[in-house]
């Protein structure tokens, strides 16, 4: 049996009916359907546990303490880090914002990465910094052998998504970090599309900071986790201060203590429950393991390239790549009269149930430089089966026809 055979009755989503049509979600990197085990989780904690953390001193505060921090350690193990070194925050935009205000970045304080990236990855060192971006080609690839060259006496970070959310291309990273590494710059992973496709090791891979998103790994949303090296965490300045944070504050003077890190990071009641679905949902795409999803990605991916590329009046962006550098995403531009791209993927939903992104996702620079006024993008991962890529494609040929 498929590992998406064995996995799709774990979604309830994926039962529903849309227009008449079994329901065909190919939008999963905008947010994966969730898993029962993560519903049960998160209903569990609701019906059985209900109390703060780190704050009761009664059973039901342990209980939920003790579930929160198993979520940390889960995350930790997935990367192989240290607990103490994982902070929960709201998601990926959230921890890079952390990164970028704890730096203490200033205008003259340059910030290298690729012109492609989500703007999560892009505003906060327009905002608080200077910077200085990796051209790309028409088809949205960074080019990075003019990368070496970008890094000077005023770069601070290197910032980089590992996988692209618009062509799902696989980011160089050894190269990156063995570059920066040589300048003495630090790399921040922007882990948001590659946290539940490819295995990360934090360590071997030498980088500084990572960030990532429960929801697009099988969790809730409303958390996501920002990983630093302890030296780097215990420097970055604190960017929200409140309750559950401090460990004194009896002095009128304006001073307090604030908690070691991750805590110190951690001001006011979290998202509990979504941080507990976020350890279910780990645990969840363990059970399957990253080898497996990798390998039904490389499948998947290139019956979906292959089928797309032959629909007239479809180009697939970044065509060429390989699947042994991307992941399973293809983004498409279709050449259907008098219709957007948005509309298409509306006309996808409301005729034939199938779910993809349409627009610019979150990503205007790759699209201006492309010269694209919008783009069609098909994100599968591990329940989706050729079926689905099927249905996509008559879709498509129906709509372009
Ligand atoms: N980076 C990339 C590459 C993404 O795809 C996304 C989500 N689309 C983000 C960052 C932001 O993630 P979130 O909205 O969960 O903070």
């Amino acid at each position: 049996m498929s590992v998406d055979d064995r996995v799709r009755g774990e979604f309830p989503l994926l039962s529903r009916m849309l227009n008449g049509e079994r329901l065909v979600f190919l939008d999963s990197a905008s947010t994966t359907p969730k898993p029962r085990v993560v519903i049960d989780a998160v209903r569990d904690y609701y019906e059985r546990v209900t109390a703060n953390v780190h704050r009761g001193v009664h059973a039901l505060g342990e209980e939920a303490t003790d579930l929160y921090e198993a979520a940390r350690l889960e995350v930790a193990s997935l990367i192989n880090a240290s607990p103490s070194e994982i902070v929960f925050v709201r998601g990926t935009t959230e921890a890079i914002n952390l990164v970028a205000h704890g730096m203490g970045l200033g205008p003259e304080d340059e910030v290298v990465f690729p012109e492609s990236e989500h703007h999560a990855n892009w505003l906060p060192w327009r905002v608080r910094a200077r910077p200085v971006p990796v051209p790309i080609d028409a088809d949205g690839l960074p080019q990075w052998d003019r990368f070496e060259s970008l890094l000077g006496p005023r770069t601070k970070l290197v910032a980089v998504g590992h996988v692209s959310n618009v062509t799902g291309a696989i980011a160089p990273l050894a190269r990156i970090v063995e570059l920066a590494k040589k300048k003495g710059v630090p790399v921040l992973v922007d882990a948001a599309q590659s946290i539940s496709h490819l295995p990360i090791d934090v360590r071997a891979l030498g980088i500084d900071f990572l960030a990532a998103s429960s929801h697009k790994a099988f969790g809730p949303s409303g958390v996501g986790f920002l990983w630093a090296k302890r030296e780097l965490l215990d420097r970055l300045a604190l960017y929200q201060v409140g309750g559950g944070m401090v460990s004194l504050n009896e002095e009128l003077d304006g001073r307090f203590v604030p908690r070691d890190a991750p805590f110190r990071f951690e001001a006011g009641t979290p998202a509990i429950e979504a941080t507990i679905g976020m350890g279910a949902a780990i645990r969840f795409l363990r059970s399957i393991g990253l080898g497996a999803v990798r390998e039904h990605d490389e499948q998947l991916g290139a019956y979906m390239l292959d089928r797309l590329r032959k629909v007239s009046g479809v180009r697939v962006l970044a065509d060429g790549l390989p699947m042994t550098e991307r992941i399973a995403l293809a983004t498409i531009v279709v050449d259907a009269p008098g219709m957007t791209q948005e509309n298409i993927a509306r006309a996808l939903s409301d005729t034939f149930g199938v779910c993809v992104s349409g627009g610019f996702h979150c990503a205007h620079v790759l699209h201006a430089r492309a010269k694209l006024d919008g783009t069609v993008r098909a994100s599968p991962h591990v329940f989706n089966g050729e079926q689905d890529v099927d249905r996509l494609v008559d879709g498509l040929t129906q709509i372009v026809g």
